[in-house]
């Protein structure tokens, strides 16, 4: 199939939900993916922060293989021991008791979402609403659709879920003056990821912990995109000195094997009882040893602190660029290897325009330039970056 051939065939028979960029990708090696043509990109979206070890990873690969060919899937209505590994080990990471594996990051948090509603409805009956942030992004399910502080994924959907409030991001009282009896869960993301890559105040966080315990209800952290080591530390909640009651876990943790996870401390996952929650797939043998797998990489090669050192020069290179071009750079945010670079304009051009030269961005929030490049990337790499959207900047 030639590359028109693959577009006509998606635009005749596919859900036409994506705005996709029109690029046939066939393959991809560490940080870099190539087209059909052979042309290659160095990948700094990364599947969105999904392939964390880059592309065919040896060691991901074989694991994969490996498990392949001893069983890809036998439900949950047996035992396996990579499944009993990982949840062990994710436990040991996360300081919490308990772990539900799934297949996505909307089933992650939806799981969290049931589970804290179970818990607050044993505390008091109508304790169910969960408050979230403007500008967020939790999932395209119904109820993490609700979750997400942002009307426009919901237009049109109705009749849609109630017990969903929000308050903007980083803002206490706001968020003080939301707190009731009736709010089982607070639910944010470390750092806004799709909403624009958004880091709070230091300190916010923490003041968030506190205000959750002092209303009874629980803290659950969305680090979907932020965990597993994107903002250099395995989780985000590792930088504030604090632990949520629930966090949740998808995009890199299986480093492009479908997975989602959410963990609760053992006084909030007792909630559940046998039937309560469930799922074919999730947590399946190939799904477990590829999260272990990329679990191993990330100790092995140490890449926290690789994600935190070339997050440190991608930032500073970025802020460069800031400098550079003031007409067209508002401003560099994130942390780690999840950068944004807000522009004063639309994004979508300076993203074609660097796909044109070899260079995979994407643009999140309408004008936010974002980098979540794997956590493999090198400092050569960085630098090519930087020179093509140097060049691209130049042309606008
Ligand atoms: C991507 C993302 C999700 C949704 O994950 P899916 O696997 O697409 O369902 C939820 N929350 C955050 C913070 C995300 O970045």
């Amino acid at each position: 199939m030639n590359k028109e051939a693959v577009m006509a065939a998606d635009a005749a028979h596919y859900m036409p939900v994506f705005n996709r960029y029109p690029i046939v990708l066939e393959r991809g090696e560490g940080c870099t993916v190539y087209d059909a043509d052979g042309k290659a990109y160095l990948d700094f979206l990364a599947g969105i922060a999904v392939n964390a070890l880059g592309h065919a990873h040896p060691a991901l690969v074989r694991a994969i293989a490996d498990q392949a060919g001893k069983m890809i899937h036998c439900s949950n209505l047996f035992y396996t021991a990579v499944q009993a590994k990982l949840a062990t080990r994710l436990a040991a990471l996360s300081g919490l008791d308990r772990v539900f594996l799934a297949n996505s990051g909307a089933e992650a948090n939806e799981g969290a979402i049931k589970l804290a509603r179970k818990w607050g409805q044993a505390k008091q009956p109508g304790k169910g609403r969960v408050v979230s942030a403007l500008h967020s992004f939790h999932g395209r399910t119904l109820a993490t659709l609700m979750a997400t502080g942002q009307p426009k994924y919901q237009a049109g959907f109705d009749p849609l879920p109630t017990g969903f409030s929000y308050v903007p991001y980083g803002d206490l009282a706001a968020l003080k003056a939301q707190m009731g009896a009736d709010v089982c869960a607070v639910l944010l993301e470390p750092i806004q990821g799709e909403g624009g890559v958004h880091v709070p105040a230091p300190g916010y966080l923490a003041e968030v912990k506190a205000l959750c315990e002092a209303h009874g209800a629980l803290l659950i952290f969305d680090e979907i995109q932020t965990g597993v080591g994107r903002t250099g530390k395995m989780f985000a909640f590792e930088h504030e000195g604090i632990k949520p009651d629930i966090v949740t876990l998808a995009k890199g943790l299986a480093g492009g094997v479908p997975i989602g996870a959410f963990l609760a401390a053992e006084e909030v996952a007792k909630a559940f009882s046998a039937g309560d929650h469930g799922s074919t797939f999730g947590g399946n043998p190939l799904a477990s040893a590829a999260a272990l797998a990329v679990l191993d990489v990330i100790e092995a090669q140490s890449l926290l602190a690789q994600a935190d050192k070339m997050g440190r020069y991608f930032s500073e290179k970025l802020q460069g660029l800031a400098n550079e071009f003031p007409a067209l750079v508002k401003e560099v945010r994130g942390r780690g290897l999840l950068l944004g670079m807000e522009l004063t304009k639309e994004g979508r051009g300076i993203v074609l325009d660097c796909m044109a030269q070899g260079v995979i961005i994407n643009c999140t929030a309408g004008n936010v330039l974002r980098f979540v490049p794997p956590l493999i990337v090198t400092e050569t790499e960085i630098d090519r970056v930087i020179t093509v959207l140097a060049e691209v900047f130049r042309r606008q």
